[in-house]
């Protein structure tokens, strides 16, 4: 019969604390339970438990001051019909009162703070949201309405109890403990009894922890046939290994069900959906490791934060070294997650070591190339769900254009576009196809509005011409597809540079004596916003607008500054575009014809704003701006 735990606890010296403000929230979203799927919290309880037991594991095997500790790793789980309590025993590494304050009164991870933030208060909407994320210990409030944590740290001598009925507090007290490991008791609320049924508690084990490399006891009731007839058959209470404690990584791939890829993909990530593929790689050869990665299906929370957790981590020969390397793969695959186990590599590596050793380096990068490679087949195979991952993760994908020049061949290969031509995305090698046959370069337009793109003045010669112009309406773009290039020998090329290809410019030019007399214009014009830009040309890229801003080659535009800016760059130096007007547009007609040339005081100001609209840019000047133009609109009436 199982004792009450709080009978160990000595009274007089427990000790009330407050939640974190956090925490009460986060509890109170578990005890309203918006999350239908409560067995979850075994899966987190049980990962707790593993990860106590990988960080002792990890000092037995490397810190002198744990070398002799009698260390058979277990887990093990107790239902009790009696007292109606689920508990669930390690004997990792434990907690100590410090700890205990730390890890089960706060939260201090950024990730789970940005989750709070982002619920709406609406049930149905949030309790999706719970559902992509990982919501660990306070998960078991959903089914117990007191939870005890009986725990004594591995090398000290006093144990403590951490009890809560989640109602804003928490008490600690000095406790007694044999061993050293944790002991976590939920006495079950009343309308969750069914967590006391073996085999209930064995599926969702099953499901969930079949693969943590630790194994997992119940206590199963057996009946033994009588030997015979007089006698009635006994029965017998046996402790029997629930998981198979084998890590899913080292098996072979063919043994491997999908199913068990997928649960095990669930219990590393938290994540409730299925993940759209994985790539599970064993090498042999010079460097021995084995790799297993996921791509999830939806985007991690802190997928855009700086903080965020990284995914994929680092074991060795089986053992768990750090889920807190970020550098194990590149920030553009942060949405990957899983486990790298490598061979060769000594168990008590530095941070510092692990960041320049040669075989994590070799590993990263055939990790890479493997992980581009899988995508590769992924687009060409299954466009569909290519698609469906592109759209999740094809932002931050783009990231590697920047940094990874090893890559960038295959990176090209993986990112797609709106285009001025077509619905849905193309693909560089799609665009490259469909060029004319006398086109030199391959074009594009950024910006931040993909309406503002599609009826920039910059691409009205091209839309004549039937040119495709890919639009590049993301933040990234700006920044990253500058340093691109060329895609396949290829030139891509800006429509708003100031160099323009032969075959965009418009073909009927204007004749020698209307060059000339537009020269008249454009002096004028030059002198009036001389402040304003680095030059006025007559354009051969627009057909119906009559202004339209360019950059010089050299110089960042106007979306490239907005994105240096947002990244801190404050004390740039100021760029001035160049603007094109259109010499054929009737506005200048008018004015040869009536040589009003002091009109073009106001017009000067008129076509350089509405070239600014245009393009997405603020006017500097809205007052003189309306006051221009409602003169010339009741001039005109
Ligand atoms: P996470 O596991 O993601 O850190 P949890 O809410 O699941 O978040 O757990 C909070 C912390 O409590 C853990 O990081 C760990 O430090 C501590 N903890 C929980 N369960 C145990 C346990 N069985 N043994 C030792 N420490 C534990
Ligand atoms: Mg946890």
């Amino acid at each position: 019969m199982a004792k009450k735990s709080n009978e160990n606890a000595t009274e007089n010296l427990s000790n009330t604390h407050k939640f974190q403000t956090e925490v009460t929230q986060l509890l109170d979203l578990m005890i309203h339970s918006l999350y239908s799927n409560k067995e979850i919290f075994l899966r987190e309880l049980i990962s707790n438990a593993s990860d106590a037991l990988d960080k002792l594991n990890y000092l037995t095997l490397t810190d002198d001051a744990y070398k002799n500790l009698a260390f058979k790793p277990k887990i093990k789980i107790i239902l009790n019909k009696e007292n109606n309590t689920l508990s669930i025993s390690d004997n990792g590494i434990g907690m100590n009162e410090e700890d205990l304050i730390e890890n089960l009164g706060t939260i201090a991870k950024s990730g789970t703070k940005s989750f709070l933030s982002q619920l709406s208060g609406d049930k149905k909407k949030d309790s999706l949201l719970i559902g992509q994320f990982g919501v660990g210990f306070y998960s078991a409030f959903m089914v117990a309405k007191k939870i005890e944590v009986l725990t004594k740290k591995a090398n000290e001598d006093q144990a403590y109890l951490w009890s809560s009925e989640a109602s804003g507090e928490y008490d600690i007290a000095q406790a007694k403990k044999e061993d050293f490991g944790t002991t976590i008791t939920l006495y079950l609320k009343d309308d969750e009894l069914e967590f006391l049924e073996y085999y209930r508690i064995e599926a969702i084990i099953k499901k969930y922890s079949n693969h943590i490399p630790f194994e997992i006891y119940m206590d199963k009731e057996e009946t033994i046939p009588a030997k015979d007839d007089k006698e009635e058959p006994t029965k017998e209470i046996k402790e029997v290994q629930v998981n198979r404690a084998s890590a899913l990584w080292t098996m072979n791939k063919s043994s491997i069900k999908d199913e068990e890829y997928k649960d095990f993909y669930q219990q590393i990530s938290h994540d409730s959906t299925d993940p759209l593929l994985w790539i599970h790689t064993r090498a042999e050869g010079t460097i021995e490791y084995k790799t297993l990665f996921f791509i999830p299906t939806t985007q991690p929370m802190d997928l855009f934060r700086v903080d965020y957790q990284p995914g994929v981590k680092l074991y060795v020969k089986r053992v768990f070294i750090t889920d807190d390397e970020k550098e194990l793969l590149p920030t553009y695959l942060r949405f990957v997650k899983g486990i790298i186990d490598a061979e060769d590599l000594p168990l008590n590596v530095s941070r510092e070591i692990l960041q320049q050793n040669r075989i994590l380096e070799t590993i990263k990068r055939a990790s890479v190339k493997k992980i581009l490679g899988e995508l590769k087949k992924l687009k060409e195979k299954d466009a569909e769900k290519y698609l469906e991952f592109y759209k999740t993760f094809g932002r931050v994908l783009k990231e590697g254009l920047y940094g990874d020049f090893e890559n960038k061949e295959a990176l090209l290969d993986l990112v797609l576009f709106k285009s001025s031509k077509r619905e849905g995305l193309v693909s560089l090698k799609e665009y490259k196809e469909a060029m004319q046959e006398d086109q030199k370069s391959i074009y594009y337009i950024t910006g931040q509005n993909e309406v503002l793109l599609r009826n920039s003045p910059l691409i009205e010669q091209f839309k004549a011409k039937d040119i495709e112009v890919l639009l590049l309406d993301e933040e990234v773009d700006a920044i990253v597809i500058p340093m691109v290039q060329e895609y396949d020998k290829t030139p891509i090329k800006p429509v708003n540079n100031s160099d323009i290809d032969e075959e965009i410019k418009e073909e009927d030019k204007i004749s020698e004596e209307d060059e000339k007399n537009f020269q008249q214009i454009l002096v004028k014009i030059k002198e009036i916003l001389k402040d304003d830009v680095k030059d006025v040309k007559i354009s051969s890229r627009l057909s119906d607008s009559p202004s339209v801003l360019v950059y010089d080659k050299n110089d960042p535009d106007f979306q490239m500054q907005e994105m240096l800016k947002q990244m801190g760059q404050d004390n740039l130096p100021k760029v001035k575009p160049i603007l094109e007007l259109n010499a054929k547009h009737e506005i200048f007609a008018k004015i040869l014809e009536k040589e009003d040339f002091a009109a073009l005081q106001d017009i000067a100001f008129l076509l350089l704003d509405q070239a600014k609209l245009a393009e997405g840019m603020k006017i500097d000047d809205i007052a003189s701006f309306a006051k221009r133009l409602n003169k010339y609109i009741a001039k005109a009436l």
